[in-house]
Parts: structure tokens; sequence; C-alpha cells
């Protein structure tokens, strides 16, 4: 089968350093595709971020050919070959991979001298379509078809390779959700009947699959599949959808923009009833960086305290003190996150309201005060303790809520009252 051989979701420059790499092997006697996503998305008219070859060529003789060559993974016969200094593209030998021991890696690959044997390898008929410098396509297993109506398909026996590489399992729910595939029914089988060998597969990589579902386009259809499926229960780190659950949160993840991490991870963690404590252990877990974790169960700590307790029962200089505090405990950046999501979520009916408080706030931390523990000591002529950090964040608050104004003065005069009245 011929496509337009003129590639449309590629960068110009890159297809034409591609097209050099292509032809230099297959002049040099080493038969060469390009393969993977980048055949997939130029199908579907996605764009194309990286190309990877498929060759003949073992890593030695890749290497001997070209210039700048990175020896990225030699034992599968991957070297990345560098054009221009910026153009990075992935030279794999053709090969199969065999006996996969633990359900997440061959335990040994061969090269082979045929793309479709290389292809026979690849999860779904999607990403097993080959493409050489003149646009034809090797496309063994109907990958075209499939892509055209939206069918996301195992190459070969699904239960067999969801067995071999259980990862695959994430993999294809993470294409359904992302590209708006429906799984074929025998795939589908094929993942419920191995799915608890996803436990097998280290947390990282669950994460990265998950994280794509999350921030992706259509985070509803993913996470319906794996909650259909019970793949959560099979993380290294299961997740828990039991209890109550809080639907209209979890309805709210596709209106939150994708680059909104924070906030889609809150949606769904909160609408799946975790706290913020469960939140941050659930995602230190699975080994999200403590800024993200952090970030999300603050999120949800502003609800709790927000929602719950603060704004119930106060007047309304009450409250404004008490989100004022609020913001300065969970920090600057997570009262921005917050009121973004409230801005979506409109759950309180007064974002217009908490958003001219948060504007009215000069500083959040004690560092921002024009004076320093030093001036402090200075003034009142007494020893440092744990009081003068008191001292300084009750500073900071009454600054923040507008009771004092930040100049030297003023909060001198301050310390020197504190000491007096405190007996310090
Ligand atoms: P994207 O980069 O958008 O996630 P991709 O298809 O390029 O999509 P990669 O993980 O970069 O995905 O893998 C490149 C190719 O390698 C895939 O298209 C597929 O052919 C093959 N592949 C990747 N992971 C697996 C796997 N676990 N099992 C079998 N084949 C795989
Ligand atoms: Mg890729």
């Amino acid at each position: 089968m011929t496509i337009n051989n003129s590639w449309t979701q590629v960068d110009p420059l890159m297809q034409a350093q591609g097209e050099l790499v292509l032809r230099k092997l297959v002049d040099a006697g080493y038969p060469s595709y390009f393969v993977g996503g980048c055949v997939r998305d130029e199908l579907m008219s996605r764009p194309v971020h990286d190309m990877d070859i498929a060759s003949s060529a073992t890593p030695e003789q890749v290497i001997a050919l070209f210039d700048h060559v990175i020896p990225t993974g030699l034992q599968h016969g991957t070297v990345t070959v560098l054009m221009e200094n910026i153009f990075h593209f992935e030279v794999t030998t053709f090969r199969t991979e065999s006996t996969y021991g633990d359900h997440r890696r061959p335990s040994s690959v061969q090269f082979v001298s045929d793309i479709t044997e290389d292809l026979q390898r690849r999860d779904f008929t999607m990403n097993a379509i080959a493409r050489d410098v003149n646009g034809e396509l090797t496309d063994p297993f109907g990958g075209a078809k499939d892509i055209e109506s939206k069918t996301l398909r195992c190459v070969g026996l699904a239960s067999e390779r969801f067995d071999e590489d259980a990862l695959r399992m994430l993999r294809a729910v993470r294409f359904a959700s992302v590209f708006s595939f429906r799984p074929v029914k025998s795939l589908w089988a094929g993942l419920l009947a191995e799915k608890a060998k996803l436990k097998y597969i280290a947390i990282e990589r669950v994460r990265a699959e998950l994280t794509r579902v999350v921030l992706g386009p259509d985070p509803l259809y993913g996470l319906a599949l794996i909650k259909r499926s019970g793949l959560y229960h099979y993380f290294k780190a299961p997740m828990s959808w039991s209890g109550y659950i809080n639907e209209d949160l979890l309805n709210m993840l596709p209106i939150v923009p994708t680059d909104c991490a924070l906030i889609r991870w809150s949606l769904l963690l909160q609408g799946l009833g975790y706290s913020s404590s469960q939140s941050l252990d659930l995602m230190k877990s699975w080994t999200f960086s403590n800024e993200e974790a952090e970030g999300t169960s603050k999120l949800i700590l502003f609800d709790e305290l927000w929602h719950e307790k603060l704004a119930k029962n106060q007047d309304l200089e009450a409250q404004r003190r008490s989100w004022i505090k609020l913001e300065l405990e969970l920090g600057k950046q997570s009262s921005e996150d917050w009121l973004k999501r409230e801005k979506l979520l409109q759950s309180t009916g007064r974002y217009e309201q908490l958003l001219a408080w948060h504007e009215e706030i000069k500083i959040y931390a004690p560092h921002e005060l024009c004076i320093t523990g030093k001036d402090v000591l200075e003034t009142t002529q007494k020893q440092g303790g744990p009081w003068l950090g008191q001292f300084l964040k009750k500073v900071t608050y009454l600054v923040a809520v507008g009771d004092l104004s930040n100049e030297k003065e003023m909060l001198l005069d301050a310390a020197n009252k504190e000491v007096i009245q405190n007996g310090i």
C-alpha cells in the first residue's frame, strides 16, 4: 500500500534528516523503515514528535555508518543517530523477543532480517506498521484499517501478549483513551484474563501510563476502562475505588485544561474519596515528586479546611481572616491553584469574593517583612528563642490581613509591645 509520499505531520527539517538516515542505511544494503508511533500518528493526522527507525543493520553496522551515534541500548539493538546536533533518531535492529519470564521484559532478543518479524513483536496493530523512504507501507496486521475504524487490536493473541508484558494492558487503556479507540472484544477478554499480572510492573511505568490517561483529552473514558476492568486493584500501590464516590467531582475532569495536572489529580483522588493525607500517601507511593504529591494534597486540604469548617458559622470579616490565614498556611502557589480550580468548578459560588481577598494579601511569609529577626532582637534587647519565630509569623498574618502595614517603625513598635505584654 502506498500513501502520499510526503509527511504532513512532521517538521520538514526533521523529515529531511530522518530520510537522510534511512537512505544511508538502505544504500548501504540494509533494509530500513520508519516504524511505530510516527507512522501511526501520521496516518491519524496527529503531530509527529519523533521518528523511530527499524533496520536490518546491527548496532555495530549503524555505528560504523554514522559520525554521531549514541549507544542507547545496545543489548536491545538500539542506537541513537544524532543529525545536525539536534535531531535524534533511534535506530533499532529488526528483532524478535522471547521468553518473557517475569511478565515485563524479554529475557533475550534475537536479531532477524525481516521487517515483518519485527512488526510481529509490537503491541497493537496500529503500532505495527512500517513505512519505507518512498512512503510505501508494510502493514501485515491491518493497522491502517484499524486506525481508520478507531479499533484497538493486539498483534496476535491478546492474552499471550499481555502475559508476556503486562504493561501492555495499561498501554491499551491509555491508547484507547487518548485516541478514542474501541478495544476489540478479544483484547478486552485477554485483558480481563491477565489483569492480575499488572502487579509485576514497576509503579513508575504504571504511573506514566495513568498520567497520560488522567491528563489526556478524555480522562473519563480511560478511567471507566480502568474501573470496569478492575486493573486498579493490581497497581503495585493499588488505588481504592469503593465507598463514597463523588461523581460530580470526577465529571469535572474534562473541563480542566490538560496542563493543570495538579488540579486534575486532585479531582480524581478527591472524587474517589481520598482525603488530603491519603492522597499524599498514594501519590508518594506512586513515585510522584514531593512537589506534585504535596501540591495535589494541598488542593484537597483547601477544600477540607475551607468548605467543611471555616466557611461555616462565621460573619464575613471572620471568614476573610480565616481565608487569609489558610492561604498563609498553605502557601501562595497552592492558593492560586485552588482559586484556578474554584473558577472552573464554582463549588462555593463565591469565587469572586475569595479572589478579591486573595488579591488583597500583601505578603505570605516572614521573609517578606521589612524587618528581620535580628532587627527585633536589637530593638527589644532580648534573647532569641521560639518566641521570635512565632512573633514574626503573627506579624506576617497581621500585615496580610491589613491590621499592620509593612513599615519598619511600626513593626519594631509591635515587637516592643509584644515583649512587654507577654513578659518575654
Ligand atoms: P508514544 O511515544 O506516543 O507513546 P509510541 O507508539 O511511539 O507512542 P513508544 O513507547 O515510544 O510508543 O514505543 C515505540 C514503539 O515500540 C511502539 O509504537 C510499539 O511498536 C513498540 N512498543 C513499545 N512498547 C511496547 C510494548 N510494551 N510491547 C510491544 N511493543 C511495544
Ligand atoms: Mg514514541
